[in-house]
């Protein structure tokens, strides 16, 4: 095998890229994990607290986003994104990443942060705060940002050169431009993840000021969001009542996602524990088809909500209406023996959205691993050895593969990073027969 200048390849730099960095490092592989955020962490790092221990969400995932960054065996690269791959005869594969530029030399930047407090210019923070929050132009991206160096937005920038001035470091540098990188590596590992669906027309489309995704309650909820508990977006009022929609854009055939994405029922009961404590007088009702909580520990994690008061109606949610004062009215098709349709008011409206992955069709054309009926990388052999893709040598770890908990995808990280390293000791080829599986293919 010609000289490799990593081992692997991760793409994503999420819960389950960074497991499979750790796992493969410790067994002694050279690594390289592209992030094309600012930050590593993916969704997690997002997370207020995690169901079903209400551990703090960021107090596992830092510490695991240190080991990686840290590791004497792991490069991290943010703000990189994977372009392009070529196999090689030697089954190695020949690699293009597009490193965009943070415009901060990384090397010489402290991370004092003295940057944003000179930049003039406030931005809506559309990544980390869900754009709850305001953000400078240039700066540090969040408290436990990984790396904790500063990044310039130069889409909002207005030159006014503020920052370089008082940089103590000279680390702020214009004239940054993008670069494609190429790289040889023996193993490509898939762990990009996965998105929120969009709001759908019939809840607003996003344009209701208080009826939000998932994803902007943990950032209400969590101690490191914008607001410090929960207020409604429109008037800051704390809400008094508050509803949660399950399915909202899951198990929908019109919409292209008829699966079901499988943690929403557990972080919705999650989040409607945590909102009983931060906003108490608030009387919580969460409205779903069925509620699945398969996992361990989940089931005593739904009946403590129960008991705690919250509400389950059981009915689907077929229209969200804003009312003049920006409270949400549903329209509910209540399901079982005494099923009709009644009208609700909420305060404010949380949409459980379905869950799609990152992993989109163009980046299926650069790397064509075979995707499956729901769009995510196909694992071509699930029951006997998960994380295996249709290209011998590339792997998919997380929720690139299908809606996963947080567990599930450290698990398949840490399972995947053992199959890596046995690939890279050419055993995986003669125990898995992967050339013939190609052929198959
Ligand atoms: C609202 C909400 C609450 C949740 N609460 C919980 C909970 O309490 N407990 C629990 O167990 N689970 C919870 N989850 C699920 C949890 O977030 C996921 O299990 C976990 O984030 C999956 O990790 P991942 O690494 O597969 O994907 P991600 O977290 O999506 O990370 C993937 C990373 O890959 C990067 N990436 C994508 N494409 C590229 C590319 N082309 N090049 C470079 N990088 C790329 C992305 O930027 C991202 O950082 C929750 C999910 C949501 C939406
Ligand atoms: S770019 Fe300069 S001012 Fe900004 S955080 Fe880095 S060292 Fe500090
Ligand atoms: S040059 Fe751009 S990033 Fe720097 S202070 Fe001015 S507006 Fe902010």
């Amino acid at each position: 095998m010609t000289e490799l200048d990593y081992d692997a390849l991760i793409i994503g730099g999420g819960i389950g890229g960074i497991q499979t960095a750790i796992d493969l490092g410790d067994m002694g592989h050279k690594v390289l994990m592209i992030e094309r955020r600012v930050s590593t962490g993916g969704a997690m790092i997002q997370l207020s607290k995690v169901f079903p221990t209400l551990d703090c969400g960021s107090c596992i995932t830092t510490p695991k986003m240190s080991s990686a960054f840290n590791h004497a065996m792991v490069t991290t690269k943010t703000m990189a994104e994977f372009q392009s791959f070529t196999e090689q005869s030697d089954d190695t594969f020949e690699v293009e990443i597009l490193q965009r530029s943070r415009f901060v030399d990384l090397d010489a930047c402290s991370g004092c942060n003295e940057c944003a407090d000179a930049c003039p210019v406030i931005v809506l923070d559309e990544g980390y705060d869900e754009s709850l929050g305001y953000t400078k132009a240039v700066g540090v991206p969040f408290a436990t940002a990984l790396p904790q160096k500063a990044a310039l937005d130069i889409d909002n920038c207005i030159y006014c050169g503020k920052c370089a001035n008082v940089c103590p470091t000279d680390a702020i540098h214009f004239e940054m431009r993008d670069e494609i990188q190429k790289f040889k590596v023996g193993a490509i590992i898939i762990a990009t993840g996965f998105y929120q669906t969009p709001i759908k027309e019939n809840y607003g489309g996003g344009r209701f000021k208080n009826v939000i995704t998932g994803l902007q309650m943990e950032r209400l909820l969590s101690p490191t969001g914008p607001t410090l508990g929960i207020f409604r977006p429109s008037d800051s009022k704390i809400p008094w009542s508050i509803a949660f929609v399950q399915c909202a854009g899951s198990r929908d055939k019109s919409i292209g996602v008829p699966y079901c994405s499988s943690i929403c029922c557990m972080f919705a009961i999650k989040q409607a524990i945590l909102a009983s404590a931060s906003a108490v007088m608030a009387e919580i009702t969460i409205y779903n088809i069925d509620i699945r909580a398969f996992g361990k520990g989940y089931d005593v994690f739904y009946e403590t909500a129960r008991n705690m008061g919250i509400n389950f109606v059981k009915g689907k949610v077929a229209l969200i209406e804003e009312l003049e004062n920006k409270d949400t009215r549903l329209h509910i098709e209540v399901l079982g023996r005494d099923g009709n349709k009644k009208l609700v008011e909420h305060d404010l409206t949380v949409l459980s959205m379905g869950v799609v992955p990152q992993w989109d069709e163009h980046m299926s054309k650069e790397l064509p691993v075979a995707l499956n009926s729901n769009k995510f990388v196909d694992e071509i052999r699930l029951l006997s050895d998960p994380g295996i893709t249709s290209i011998p040598g590339v792997f998919a770890v997380g929720t690139a593969t299908g809606p996963k908990d947080i567990v599930d995808t450290i698990v398949s990280g840490s399972a995947i990073a053992g199959k890596v390293s046995l690939w890279l000791k050419g055993e995986l080829r003669d125990r898995f027969l992967m050339k013939e599986l190609q052929v198959v293919m």
